[in-house]
C-alpha cells in the first residue's frame, strides 16, 4: 500500500476516514467496473451511505444530520474516491451531500423541517443541481431558463444540459431567471433558486429529461431537461427572489475543495493501482518499476497529488474562519492543483500498464477518463485560473 498518510488529521477526521473506508471495502473494483460497464447508478454504495447517516454530514443536529464541515467533507470524498471508486463514486453522491446547502442556508423554516431531515435518514434526496444550459456553461449568469411570477406560482419554460443524477433525485434545485437580463444593473442579478419537487414535475407534463450519451463516469448519468410550463408553488424559492445567484455562491468554494479532494481521491487511487503493476510485471527479466522512466512519473504524480492534498485539507480546515474571498482562493487553486495531479496520475498509471492501460480490467483506463473529466467540471482549469489571475494577481477581469 502506497502511503497517503500524509496531512494530520483530528480526531474527529480520523474517525469520518474509518468508517468511510469501512463502507467502501463492500464494494470493490469489479463493482465499480461493473458499474461503469453497464451504466447503472450505484444504488446499493448511496443506500449503504444514506443508512449510515452520511447524506446528513453537512446537516444541522437540530434536523437530524451529523453536523460536520468542510474538514470532515474532504475526508469522506477522499476516502470514497481512493478506495476504487474513483472519481465517478464522489459524484455519485456528492449532490446528495451538497444540494441541502442552499436549503440550510437559505431555506424557509418550513421547507428546512419538512424535507431535512428526511435527507439525513436517506429517505429523500436533492441529488440533482441545474444550473448548466446550452448557451451558458462557464458563463452561468447567461442562463436564459425563465420562472415568471403568476398568482402564488412560477411558471419555468427553459432548457438545461450536463444536470447530474436526476435519475437518482426526489428534488433539483434549479436555477432560472426571474428578471430578465436586460431589467437588471448587473447579470448576476435577476437570478432565484428553487427547490422542484421532480415527480410533481413530470406528472404536470411540465419537464422531460433526455439522458447524454458520454464517455466518462459510466455510472453517474447527466441529462438535458427541458422545461414547459411547468408550474412551482411560490414556497419552492429557496431564499430571495432575483439574489438566487449570489446565495448559490455562498458554500460554492467550500463544495469545490471537496471536489479538489474528490480529484485527491482518484489520483491516489492510479498511483496505488500503477505501483502494485510496476512491481509485478516482469519485463527483459526483470520487474519494469526498477526502470527509472516508470518509477519517475509515479513519484512525481505522487508528489503532486500529496502537494495538493496538503492546500485542500489546510484550506478546509481555515474556511470555517476565513472571509469567503480567501477560501474562494484555495479552493480555486486547490481544485486546479488536483485536478491537474490527479490527471497526471492517471497518466502515469496507464503508462506503466503497457497495452493494459486501456484494458477495462485493470481499472487505469476508468481512472484516466474521469481523470480528463475533472478538468472540465464543474468548472475548467481556465476559469479556475481566471479567478486566480483576477483575485491574487490583480489582473484585469479577463471574462
Ligand atoms: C459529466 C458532466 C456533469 C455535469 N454536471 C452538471 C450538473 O449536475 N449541473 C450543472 O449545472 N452543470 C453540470 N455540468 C456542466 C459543467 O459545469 C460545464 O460543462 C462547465 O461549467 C463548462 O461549461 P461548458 O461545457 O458550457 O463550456 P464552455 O463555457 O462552452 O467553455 C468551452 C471552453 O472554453 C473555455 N473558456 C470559455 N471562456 C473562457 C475564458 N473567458 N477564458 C478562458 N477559457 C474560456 C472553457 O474553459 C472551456 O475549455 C456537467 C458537465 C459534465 C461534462
Amino acid at each position: 500500500m502506497v502511503d497517503r498518510d500524509t496531512v494530520q488529521l483530528t480526531d474527529q477526521q480520523r474517525l469520518v476516514r474509518d468508517s468511510i473506508r469501512d463502507i467502501c471495502s463492500d464494494f470493490d473494483q469489479s463493482y465499480w467496473r461493473e458499474k461503469d460497464v453497464q451504466g447503472e447508478y450505484p444504488h446499493e454504495f448511496a443506500d449503504a451511505l444514506a443508512s449510515g447517516g452520511w447524506f446528513g454530514a453537512l446537516l444541522p443536529e437540530e434536523y437530524d444530520g451529523a453536523g460536520m464541515g468542510t474538514e470532515e467533507v474532504v475526508v469522506i470524498m477522499e476516502e470514497i474516491a481512493a478506495s476504487g471508486g474513483g472519481f465517478s463514486a464522489a459524484q455519485a453522491v456528492h449532490g446528495a451531500i451538497y444540494n441541502s446547502v442552499p436549503l440550510v442556508k437559505y431555506g424557509s423554516e418550513e421547507m428546512k423541517e419538512r424535507l431535512l431531515p428526511k435527507v439525513a435518514r436517506g429517505e429523500e434526496s436533492i441529488q440533482a443541481f441545474g444550473l448548466t444550459e446550452p448557451n451558458a456553461g462557464s458563463d452561468s449568469t447567461s442562463i436564459e431558463t425563465r420562472a415568471e411570477r403568476e398568482g402564488n406560482e412560477y411558471v419555468v419554460n427553459g432548457q438545461k444540459i450536463w444536470i447530474s443524477r436526476v435519475d437518482a433525485s426526489d428534488y433539483i434545485v434549479l436555477m432560472a431567471r426571474t428578471t430578465p437580463r436586460s431589467e437588471v444593473e448587473k447579470r448576476t442579478r435577476g437570478l432565484t433558486m428553487f427547490l422542484v419537487d421532480l415527480e410533481d414535475a413530470y406528472a404536470q407534463d411540465g419537464l422531460e429529461i433526455e439522458q447524454i450519451d458520454k464517455t466518462v463516469s459510466g455510472a453517474v448519468h447527466s441529462y438535458e431537461l427541458f422545461f414547459e410550463d411547468l408550474h412551482v408553488p411560490a414556497s419552492a424559492v429557496i431564499g430571495d427572489v432575483d439574489r438566487g445567484f449570489y446565495q448559490m455562491l455562498d458554500g460554492l468554494n467550500e463544495e469545490r475543495l471537496a471536489i479538489a479532494a474528490e480529484c485527491i481521491g482518484l489520483g491516489e487511487a492510479a498511483i496505488e493501482a500503477g505501483v502494485d503493476y510496476a512491481n509485478e510485471r516482469e519485463v527483459f527479466g526483470r520487474v519494469i518499476g526498477s526502470n527509472q522512466a516508470i518509477q519517475h512519473p509515479l513519484a512525481e504524480a505522487h508528489a503532486r497529488v500529496q502537494a495538493a492534498k496538503g492546500m485542500v485539507y489546510n484550506a478546509a480546515s481555515e474556511a470555517g474562519k476565513a472571509t469567503q474571498k480567501d477560501v474562494g482562493v484555495q479552493a480555486n487553486m486547490s481544485k486546479f492543483l488536483a485536478a491537474d495531479a490527479a490527471f497526471r496520475a492517471a497518466d502515469a498509471a496507464v503508462q506503466t500498464h503497457g497495452g493494459f492501460g486501456v484494458a477495462r480490467e485493470y481499472d487505469v483506463e476508468r481512472y484516466f477518463r474521469e481523470a480528463r473529466l475533472t478538468r472540465l467540471v464543474p468548472i475548467t482549469q481556465q476559469l479556475a485560473l481566471n479567478y486566480v489571475g483576477e483575485n491574487v494577481l490583480d489582473l484585469p477581469r479577463s471574462y
